[in-house]
């Protein structure tokens, strides 16, 4: 290993390659504090053919590659697994934003730049890149991609998935695949950039991107709504899209449970009201002109009068509304400041969303009682954050043997729904089971099939999304 660490030095200098202990242990852990193995060092290219050079030598060494970004993800993708050596190549250095066509509306961007780096690149142009999430200031690009990330937009402008036309891609044999194409169509063979977004780093590494921007929001129109129970909350959204359409911009669901744990870790923000469960509403504008406030006000009016709706406070100003994104920000921060939870991250159908719920909390209180629920999440894209907290007293280690048991029943239930047992955070190490348990044969083995074509000596992202056959 020493031969390979100094062969990187000479690669790419001295301060990029890391291998003290200390200076090595953040970027080995994952974002939870769960997932911690060693790596042989920590890499941080600054060109892409830097990545290139050391994807060459991890290949002829026969050492695993981990490519990482904010090391934000929630699932443990972007760190290293147990057993075989594995260097950890992070792209923070690779931060530079190549270009910005405001008349083709696009930015091409390296890996590294953040999604908050994006997004204000963005702003200042008079664009909007809309893909927002809690962690944004921390996620990379090439980590967002990765991941086809949602977040509180997907309603409107989908995930990353939508948001990427090109991808340039260091592949496991150590060419460079540069696919930065800027164009809005393009009907030449295989779209071979869908096999790299949601990939996960199992199938090369994406060292730049051109995004497509949007046109900037004009004016928002937001709202904090109290409701009793989850089908008021689904009442609420029919309401928002029959009233305003595709201008319904967020939709997100947010329980009492959830939310006392994000107050307690952030004590600085005001709770307007206090109700059962929150909805956090928000309608968007393209054009001036647009009354996104009237429209807001006028799909309210009726909800509140027919008792669906208790309580609903309009933001009056910039300010107000970053309050109200602040309530819904602090959630995940608050759960693990409170322990930690057994997290799912499931999918159904919309209509389907109460009855899952009302199952949940049956299954929940009967076969794990003494557990608690903690639910919230994207109400508008039918996706819910069922967490669940160790009984009062206990942590999360106490519990570890119910710890599958509980996913099971979970993730089994949002199957019989006809969702998804991870809806927007990926497989990582953490939904290995998940993939063996609910995913056909026929999509494992074409999934087995693209990896071994492209990585065929199983380089990259060893023990990632992929169960064992
Ligand atoms: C507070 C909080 C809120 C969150 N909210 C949301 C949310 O609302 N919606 C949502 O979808 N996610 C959410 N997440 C999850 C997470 O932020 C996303 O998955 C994010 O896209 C990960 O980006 P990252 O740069 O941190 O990637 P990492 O965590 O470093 O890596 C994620 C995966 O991508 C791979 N990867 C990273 N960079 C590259 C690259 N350049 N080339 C190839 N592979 C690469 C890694 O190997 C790993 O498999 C949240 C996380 C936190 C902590």
């Amino acid at each position: 290993m020493l031969d390979l660490i100094s062969q990187l030095r000479s690669a790419l200098g001295d301060k990029a390659v890391i291998a003290s202990t200390p200076e090595m242990a953040p970027y080995e852990t994952d974002w939870r504090r769960i997932y911690n193995n060693k790596a042989v060092c920590v890499v941080l290219p600054e060109t892409t053919a830097q990545v290139a050079a050391v994807v060459r030598l991890a290949g002829a060494a026969g050492v695993k590659l981990v490519p990482q970004g904010g090391n934000t993800g929630l699932v443990a993708g972007g760190v290293p697994v147990a057993g075989p050596p594995q260097i950890i190549m992070n792209l923070q250095r690779m931060n530079k934003i190549r270009a910005l066509d405001a008349t083709s509306d696009t930015i091409t961007v390296e890996a590294g730049v953040t999604l908050q780096a994006v997004q204000e690149a963005a702003a200042r142009a008079g664009r909007l890149f809309p893909v927002s999430l809690a962690a944004e200031g921390s996620v990379q690009i090439g980590g967002a991609i990765s991941t086809n990330a949602g977040g509180i937009q997907v309603l409107a402008y989908g995930s990353m998935r939508a948001q990427v036309l090109g991808l340039e891609v260091v592949l496991a044999d150590g060419r460079t695949w540069n696919g930065l194409r800027v164009l809005r169509k393009d009907n030449t063979g295989f779209d071979l950039k869908q096999i790299f977004i949601g990939g996960e780093g199992l199938l090369g590494i994406i060292t730049a991107a051109v995004l497509r921007l949007h046109p900037a929001v004009t004016a928002h129109a937001t709202a904090l709504v109290g409701v009793p129970n989850i089908y008021a909350a689904v009442a609420v959204f029919k309401a928002m899209q029959v009233q305003a359409g595709q201008a319904v911009s967020a939709c997100e669901f947010i329980t009492a449970g959830a939310l006392a744990l994000g107050l307690a870790h952030s004590p600085a923000i005001r709770l307007p009201f206090t109700s059962a469960n929150y909805v956090l509403v928000e309608i968007s504008a393209h054009a001036p002109g647009q009354g996104v406030q009237e429209i807001l006000l006028s799909a309210l009016e009726p909800l509140l009068e027919d008792g669906i709706a208790s309580d609903v406070v309009v933001a009056q100003s910039e300010r107000e509304r970053a309050d109200l994104w602040r309530i819904r920000e602090t959630l995940s921060d608050g759960e693990l400041a409170a322990g930690g939870s057994i997290k799912h991250d499931i999918s159904v159908p919309i209509s389907d969303i109460p009855v899952l719920v009302a199952a949940v909390e049956t299954l929940v209180a009967y076969r794990f009682p003494g557990f608690r629920l903690n639910i919230f999440g994207h109400l508008g894209d039918g996706n819910l954050h069922v967490n669940v907290r160790p009984p009062a007293g206990r942590t999360l280690a106490d519990v570890g043997p119910s710890k599958a048991a509980i996913t099971e029943a979970i993730e089994s239930l949002a199957m019989s729904y006809g969702g998804s047992f991870s809806a927007e955070h990926g497989i990582g190490q953490m939904r290995l089971e998940g993939m063996a348990a609910h995913k056909s044969s026929v999509e494992l083995d074409l999934m087995r099939a693209l990896k071994t074509a492209l990585d065929p000596q199983a380089l990259l992202n060893p023990g990632k999304m992929l169960p064992e056959p």
